[in-house]
């Protein structure tokens, strides 16, 4: 391929290995002529599925909705950024590899607890209360937002009850 620097047409491979757990090939690149190196990706080009929800209409998947949908649940948990994106690299991966042209939006909740529940018990039981009551993913990370927005920032799970008969929300917060 054409060297990024200079433009030339030819550079050769220095380094080949496998990243995301086997899934892509990382190439180090060095230039023929201006010796500049770089680094190339390469992966099998696969659709990502069409989220079908709860009320029957389709939307693209979206990975930043389901990033910050888990980020939300793992909120002030000792869970490392990497296990986060390899949990959300796994779910983006089991939908892909599924084949189908839609895919449900609840069989991505359940991917999202089973990941959770691996990484970290709070944050599942955090996420599991809230799927239970919008079965969606992409509710839960709206509700979260709306949460957030009006009491300032939720900490501890009791204050991350959206249940209807927590009822609460009678503490303004100090300024
Ligand atoms: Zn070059």
């Amino acid at each position: 391929m054409y060297c990024p620097f200079c433009s030339h047409g030819d550079t050769k491979v220095i380094d080949s290995r496998l990243a995301a757990e086997g899934r892509q090939v990382r190439r180090r690149r060095e230039c023929l002529v201006c010796s500049e190196r770089f680094t190339t990706f390469e992966l099998p080009e696969l659709v990502m599925p069409q989220v079908r929800k709860r009320d029957d209409r389709r939307e693209p998947f979206d990975l930043a909705k389901l990033r910050s949908g888990i980020v939300a649940a793992l909120r002030k948990r000792p869970v490392g950024s990497e296990d986060l994106e390899r949990a959300i690299d796994q779910i983006a991966h089991q939908i892909r590899v599924t084949g189908e042209r839609e895919v449900d939006s609840r069989h991505i909740g359940r991917l999202v607890m089973e990941q959770l529940r691996r990484l970290d018990e709070v944050a599942y039981v955090r996420f599991a209360s809230v799927y239970r009551s919008f079965h969606d993913i992409t509710e839960f990370e709206e509700e979260i937002r709306q949460l957030r927005a009006l009491s300032g920032a939720p900490g501890e799970l009791g204050q991350l009850s959206l249940l209807p008969e927590d009822g609460g929300g009678e503490k303004d917060p100090k300024p």
